[in-house]
């Protein structure tokens, strides 16, 4: 008798193939401009044009000193990023995501496209 399942091993197979394709499919930035210093614009290849105020990506920073690595919580308090906060430079990192050289001197964050696709448009932290 035959058998027509995929083995575990036909099938994890399958599933890498299609996370693969699901990053090659997922848009990506097509241009990065600066649309006054306060925001930014990234127009996706999927057609999507997101903007961004810079104070809220700098306080979204995913990396591990700005978030707590074992809670998941922001270690960025609202104020804490000055209104005068700006993106020196962005760079591609591979095909899945940007990073950020800003003018307080960090530029440890790596900010995924999804991520990216996820804050489109969130204002920043309330500044009390
Ligand atoms: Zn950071």
């Amino acid at each position: 008798m035959e058998n027509k399942e995929p083995t575990p091993v036909e099938q994890r197979y399958q599933e890498k193939k299609e996370l693969r394709q699901d990053q090659e499919n997922a848009p990506a930035p097509s241009k990065v401009r600066q649309i006054d210093g306060q925001t930014l614009g990234i127009t996706w290849t999927d057609g999507v044009d997101s903007t961004y105020q810079v104070r809220m990506l700098r306080e979204s920073c995913p990396c591990a000193h700005c978030i707590d690595e074992w809670s998941g919580e922001k270690r960025i308090k609202p104020g804490d990023i000055p209104e005068s906060i700006r993106p020196l430079k962005i760079k591609a990192v591979g095909l899945y995501a940007l990073q950020f050289d800003w003018n307080d001197g960090h530029s440890t964050g790596i900010y995924p496209h999804a991520l990216l696709r996820k804050l489109d448009g969130k204002p920043p932290l309330e500044i009390p």
